[in-house]
């Protein structure tokens, strides 16, 4: 029989009422690894009343109790990673290491929120007019749904759900369908560091679990990470619908190297972010902007790099890079890779035709470098979520960031140089949310906050950090008087000045 993979609502496992259910895979062997509940109206419905009722008593819930079970719940995951991880890499495939570091990336946005009681601090001021004082903080906005896509299972989700439930809301985590059990243990840890049922729950499910979510009026957040185009849709039908929304969307993030750079350096740094997790990572690096003289030695050494990458099962330890997510991905990118053939960019490395022992029937693909690309080939104007580095040769520093401003998206970017000045011109200049400077992919430490420009994110607020309890949390202000009771109201029919 196989593994059915359901919901956690209200503390409890369930298959839902919705009757249908979606094959979930092993990347690396094709094969089915569990049948997934579909969550239909009536599943949201259900998880919509309990996160609402439990939100009218963990709102209530002293700062202290929270705090304790953040603590708790960061205790639990550090000592359950290795469960976590070989979970995440049954269903996503990246290497085990790599899930690790996902897992340590999310511990730390749980860190942070261990600190909600200074981040909850608010302002008063005394005595603003004679025996009247302001004093202003904020309140959780209610019932948060959490919309994640496949590639981080459990960082993504940490990047919300901690800092939503911290500031005392409920939160529903519809996970992907292409790597859902990771949730699940999410969920038993959760109750297991003592958070009250009803105030995480998982829901299954797509498009029609999302579209209720979104327009369900007991919804009050919605926070989404994926792909552009739903970020917008989902964006657009949440705002229509009332709420606060922060949809975080797809990338095509750029280096540049300048002919001042260690070369070296910079090949290793290109080699990894390119081709770690097979390049589905939203800050990715796909594309190498190779300027001037930097150019030849660049792609000589990053080529190199690439043809010595070793590509296996996730669970090999000595594998470097595993399988893309789904057959479909696979020949996104065996597509992408053709059309750059035939529009005449020049194949380098070439992950086509690789064969990796036992993963016959795997979605696996090998690190791709295309050289001479330009800006209206598909494999630039794309973005291929695959272990594809595309190299554009410019003239010089002014031409990269002219190019990088032209992309629509602007989610990371990097600059490797020798040279104070150039990376401070790059980083002045670039109309991109984060930047690195020698380092290629700028993921912010989670006390920071996390987020893209342009395509790369709809909604004001990023994710994680100072910007996370914002989102969660709207302001009231108090002003108040406390007459003594020998004093006359002193009421006036004029608008009040000081
Ligand atoms: P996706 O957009 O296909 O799916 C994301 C979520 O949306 C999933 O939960 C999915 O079930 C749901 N969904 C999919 N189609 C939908 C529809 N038509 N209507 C409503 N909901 C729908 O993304 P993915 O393939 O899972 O993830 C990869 C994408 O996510 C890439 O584009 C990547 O760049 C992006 N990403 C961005 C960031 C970031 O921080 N900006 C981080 C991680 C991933």
């Amino acid at each position: 029989m196989s593994n059915l993979i359901g919901h956690y609502i209200n503390g409890e496992l369930t298959n839902g009422s919705g009757t249908r259910t979606q094959s979930v895979h092993n990347p690396a062997t094709g094969a089915v690894t569990g049948e997934l509940s579909i969550a239909d109206a009536d599943d949201v419905k259900q998880v919509v009343a309990v996160a609402s009722g439990a939100a009218e008593s963990w709102s209530q819930v002293s700062l202290s109790k929270r705090t304790a079970v953040l603590f708790k719940f960061r205790e639990l995951l550090a000592a359950h990673t290795d469960e976590l991880a070989a979970i995440i890499t049954a269903e996503h495939g990246k290497v085990l290491a790599d899930a690790i570091g996902e897992i340590g990336r999310g511990l730390e946005a749980v860190e942070f929120t261990c600190g909600i009681v200074e981040k909850l601090k608010g302002e008063y001021s005394d005595q603003v007019s004679t025996g009247i004082d302001v004093y202003s903080f904020r309140e959780p906005i209610g019932v948060v749904a959490g919309i994640t896509p496949f590639n981080f299972p459990v960082m993504v989700p940490l990047w919300m759900a901690p800092a939503a439930i911290a500031t005392g809301n409920t939160f529903i985590l519809k996970p992907s369908e292409r790597d859902p059990s990771a949730a699940l243990l999410l969920a038993r840890l959760w109750a297991e560091a003592g958070l009250p049922d009803g105030v995480f729950n998982v829901l299954q499910g797509g498009k029609e679990a999302v579209d209720e979510l979104l327009t369900h009026s007991d919804v009050d957040g919605v926070s989404f990470v994926g792909s552009t185009p739903i970020a917008k849709y989902v964006h657009e039908t949440a705002t229509a619908n009332g709420k606060r929304v922060q949809a975080l969307g797809g990338a095509k993030n750029h280096a540049v190297v300048l002919p001042d750079a260690d070369l070296d350096m910079a090949a290793e740094h290109l080699n990894s972010a390119a081709f770690g997790s097979a390049g589905q990572r939203c800050m990715a690096i796909s594309v190498a902007v190779a300027v001037g003289d930097a150019a030849d030695a660049l792609v000589d050494k990053v080529t190199a790099l690439a043809r010595n990458v070793t590509v296996a099962e996730g669970t090999n330890a000595d594998a470097d890079m595993g399988p893309l997510i789904t057959a479909a991905a696979r020949d996104k990118v065996l597509r992408i890779i053709g059309e750059a053939e035939t529009d005449g960019a020049t194949i380098l490395a070439d992950g086509r035709n690789l064969s990796v022992p036992g993963g016959e029937e795997g979605y696996f693909i090998g690190p791709t470098v295309v050289d001479r690309v330009e800006p209206e080939m598909s494999v630039y104007a794309e973005e291929i979520f695959g272990p594809v580095l595309a190299v554009v040769r410019v003239p010089d520093l002014a031409a990269a960031i002219k190019l990088i401003n032209a992309n629509p998206y602007g989610n990371g970017t990097a600059i490797f140089t020798g040279s104070g000045a150039h990376a401070r011109t790059f980083q002045r200049g670039v109309q991109v949310g984060m930047v690195g400077v020698n380092v290629p992919i700028p993921v912010p430490v989670a006390w920071h906050s996390f987020g893209g420009w342009n395509d790369s994110l709809f909604g004001d607020l990023h994710v994680n950090g100072p910007d996370s309890i914002s989102f969660y949390t709207r302001g009231k202000v108090v002003t108040q008087r406390w007459p003594e009771p020998s004093h006359s109201s002193g009421a006036s029919f004029s608008f009040p000045s000081n």
